[in-house]
């Protein structure tokens, strides 16, 4: 059994947090290679290392004295270094940094070196070997990862090294300077060593036990999913739930490789299964059948209806070639015999509202055309929702017995999650309303 871990910066921010780190590693031998991201916050109002880089790279650029933040850098490191009694010679490694800025040098070195130094110390104090991302995390010309390279180059690394620490973030191009990932990348380089070295499992530690059923913003401590699938999370995370990123995902889910959501400070919780699909005779009979709710507001639902339209050809081509040449997005479109409806996020529509009304009105020449706004769309998502029959009932009973208006309803062909659309103003009373609902197990 071999695993792969990666840990976010709130994981890493202090000496303290180490510590709780090096017990989780320790708790399994087959937790063999470990991402680290940079230090993160200690405290609400504290600042990320990554952050802290950014600006050093600003106050460069702009020639202003970066000495001060530079010093501030240091010291998350020497406060960690001196916690965890490590001896290595940080001081050197902040010199030789230190000797390397000037206005040349690239954004993405020197924000990639919070991840760097983070690991550096993560290796000595777990007594594993550091590896360096620059030394097999290849991208190619185009700004790609090269995903075979990567894998053979890590691969071979490990055969020698089976215990590594390696940062995350980061990798080199095919010219040899280091790249970074948009923010939050360190997940991707624990996807990609987990591909690389074909692991049983991916472990994505951070500060939440996993995902959370609805948003904790809005209904109180929810329930964190167990078990959720690629196409579930997708959908999730489309109507605004905060998961993984896709890009994440990529890497473990082409290999099948089971991806837990994990809690530092809770090291014993289950945390979130993320898989392709999971075995229905296996999971447990008294599961939920609502895996996550989420949703996002500020939509607006535009109604075109005309008489007879069922008998016009080609009528809702034409709406939408309209939608089209105005460059919309399109969310939805519900319909009926003789009406149907567009679903748009508002502020696509909200400069050319007018223009766009009359273009629909001459290409189509409607009865009417209505348009609502302030509309929020929530999801309600579960691979269960499809084998259990009377589920919609349910849910429209619950609203109904709150006083929600439901403006709309839709649910995808492969029945994995339904849609609903109420007022903003119904909006987090909705998703409170659908979470004591998904409470009840079939
Ligand atoms: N430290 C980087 C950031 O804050 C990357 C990461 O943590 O994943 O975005």
């Amino acid at each position: 059994m071999l695993k792969v871990l990666k840990f976010g910066g709130s994981s890493l921010a202090s000496g303290e947090t180490f510590e709780k780190v090096k017990k989780i590693v320790e708790a399994d031998k087959s937790r063999a290679i470990v991402i680290v991201s940079a230090p993160g916050k200690r405290y609400s109002g504290d600042m990320k290392v990554t952050d802290l880089l950014y600006l050093v790279q600003a106050h460069i650029k702009y020639s202003a004295s970066y000495d001060t933040l530079f010093n501030e850098i240091k010291e998350r490191y020497r406060q960690i270094h001196k916690y965890c009694n490590l001896t290595q010679d940080i001081e050197k490694e902040f010199d030789n940094i230190y000797s390397r800025l000037n206005k040349k040098t690239s954004v993405d070195y020197i924000a990639s070196r919070g991840e760097y130094l983070n690991a550096k110390l993560m290796a000595e104090y777990l007594g594993y070997t550091f590896v360096d991302s620059a030394s097999w995390l290849y991208f190619n010309f185009n700004g790609k990862v090269d995903f075979e390279k990567s894998y053979k180059a890590l691969s071979d690394i490990i055969e020698n090294n089976p215990r590594v620490v390696i940062p995350g973030f980061y990798g080199v191009t095919p010219d040899g300077n280091v790249k970074t990932f948009s923010r939050g990348g360190s997940d991707i380089t624990g996807a990609i060593a987990a591909a690389a070295v074909n692991a049983d499992m991916y472990e994505n530690w951070t500060d939440v036990s996993g995902i959370m059923t609805a948003d904790p913003r809005i209904v109180d401590n929810p329930r964190p999913i167990q078990n959720v699938t690629f196409a579930e999370l997708r959908e999730l995370s489309y109507m605004g739930a905060e998961v993984l990123h896709e890009e994440t995902v990529f890497p473990v889910r082409q290999k099948n490789i089971p991806l837990y959501i994990k809690n530092t400070n809770d090291m014993n919780a289950r945390g979130t299964l993320i898989m392709e699909a999971f075995d229905d005779d296996l999971e447990n009979k008294n599961a939920h059948f609502i895996t996550g709710i989420s949703g996002k507001k500020n939509y607006s639902i535009i109604t075109i209806a005309k008489n007879r339209m069922n008998e016009e050809i080609g009528y809702i081509r034409r709406a939408l070639e309209v939608f089209e040449r105005f460059s919309i997005p399109i969310e939805h479109i519900p319909s009926s015999i003789d009406s149907f409806s567009v679903v748009v996020s508002s502020s696509n529509i909200e400069s050319n509202m007018h223009e766009l009304i009359s273009a629909l009105n001459s290409a189509l020449s409607p009865d009417t055309i209505k348009i609502d706004n302030e509309i929020s769309l929530i999801a309600i998502v579960g691979r269960k929702l499809q084998a259990n029959i009377g589920i919609a009932g349910k849910i429209f009973t619950a609203l109904g017995e709150n006083d929600i208006n439901i403006k709309m309803i839709e649910q995808g062909a492969d029945e994995i999650n339904i849609i609903i659309g109420v007022d903003d103003a119904n909006f987090k009373k909705t998703i409170r309303v659908l979470y004591n609902l998904s409470e009840v197990t079939e």
